[in-house]
């Protein structure tokens, strides 16, 4: 036991100070059955879970990377990850789940700061100017956004220096300068500007296009999102006759490659970003029957059950903290003939499926997990709920 501890410990130099890979320990078939074993334990009661859908090849998955910049005692200009549950960063330069363009363009912006007198962040003494640095790359496309997370909007010998970061990788497609001055633990201020570039790109999914922009979300691991959004749409059972709903909808992924094989489909999301970059969507993918709404899910969905709106198949999509009582209580009221549930927290969608099922309108017919993150303890589940009568 202790020598593969070893081996895996060459693996990753950091495991144990950055925490972002909790089953690090663990082989990947090892992960794999200890997921199923949370998920049984914790949905075997709604119905059997199905076999967990695991990677290939469960390496740097994640197209999404971020950094913390700051100073060391020394002076010396470091970037890494926050230790877990501390402010202490930890300096990192390649990680075995994240990607490794994106992890090499984070190392030569930190090359770069000194030559054009950029300070990073000093959380301690509460001056600098470059806080975190983002880098989503497209998988399918290869195009990079690069976003400089700043305390101040004024940058001095911007344009230089993304002058500079471009000849060293001219993938670079698109450079944005956030702006976040606040004594916040969020990576992201509200306030940002292009400085190179349209300040999105695109990516390629489930044979459409998709625009993503900085703030929105997009889901961080594309291969098994391919299998994730396959497995949605399958639950659904379309026939291109429904009235569909998109609840929870990002930049609008699901709901589009739903449409193909639905009558209409409503979607709602509550960041105006992902709302932008949604409509922007339907349009790169010429397709006219989803019409997206910036508000609160559990507001629109009750606005809907009020207006007496009829729902034949509804998706939902919400973040860690599951669902609300607004939202569900609704859903239960406009009572669509099958849910499907995306969870990537399978504890409050158990409380979710608890609610949902508890006067005997619905039952859970399928539950499907998805390793959507090897190596760390998350889990991503779709359920599939049928209506009873
Ligand atoms: N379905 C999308 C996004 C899922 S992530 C995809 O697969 O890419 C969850 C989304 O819920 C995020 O985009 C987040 O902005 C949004 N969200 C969080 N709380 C919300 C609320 N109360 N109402 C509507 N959307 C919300």
């Amino acid at each position: 036991m202790e020598k593969k501890k070893e081996v895996l410990k060459d693996q990753c130099p950091h495991y144990r100070k950055c925490g972002g890979c909790q089953l690090q320990n663990m082989e990947y078939s090892k992960q794999l059955e200890w997921k199923q074993h949370l998920i049984n334990k914790l949905l075997g009661s709604f119905c059997k879970p199905e076999p967990i859908i695991g990677m290939q090849n469960p390496l740097h998955y994640r197209n999404k990377v971020s950094a913390a910049f700051s100073v060391d005692r020394s002076g010396r200009t470091i970037s890494g990850v926050y230790q877990s549950s501390t402010h202490r960063i930890v300096p990192v330069d390649r990680c075995m789940i994240e990607d490794r363009k994106s992890d090499e363009i984070i190392v030569t912006i930190r090359q770069l700061l000194k030559s054009f007198h950029i300070t990073p962040y000093n959380e301690y003494k509460g001056y600098g100017l470059l806080r975190h640095v983002l880098v989503k790359r497209g998988f399918g496309t290869g195009e990079v956004m690069v976003v400089l997370v700043t305390t101040s909007p004024i940058f001095p010998a911007k344009n230089r220096f993304v002058q500079a970061l471009r000849n060293r990788h001219p993938e670079i497609t698109t450079v944005v300068q956030n702006i976040n001055p606040g004594f916040t633990s969020m990576v992201l201020g509200d306030r940002e500007k292009p400085l190179f570039g349209n300040g999105y790109i695109e990516d390629v999914l489930c044979g459409l296009k998709f625009r993503i922009s900085a703030k929105s979300f997009y889901q961080v691991n594309p291969v098994q999102t391919e299998v994730l959004y396959g497995k949605a749409v399958e639950f659904a059972g379309l026939t291109g006759r429904e009235q569909v709903i998109d609840a929870y909808c990002g930049i609008g992924t699901i709901g589009l490659i739903a449409s193909g094989r639905s009558g209409t489909v409503i979607a709602v999301e509550q960041n105006p970003d992902a709302i932008q970059d949604a409509g922007a969507n339907a349009k790169l993918n010429a397709i006219g029957n989803i019409k997206f709404y910036q508000d609160d899910a559990g507001a629109f969905l009750m606005r809907m059950a009020e207006e007496k709106q009829k729902a034949d198949v509804v998706f939902m999509d919400p973040p860690r903290a599951g669902s609300d009582e607004n939202f569900l209580s609704a859903l239960l009221e406009l009572s669509p003939k099958r849910i499907v549930y995306i969870s990537c927290n399978p504890e409050t969608l158990q409380r979710d499926l608890k609610f949902l099922t508890r006067r005997k309108e619905y039952f859970v017919s399928k539950i499907q997990p998805v390793d959507m993150f090897p190596f760390t303890k998350h889990v991503e589940t779709i359920c599939r709920l049928d209506r009873i009568k």
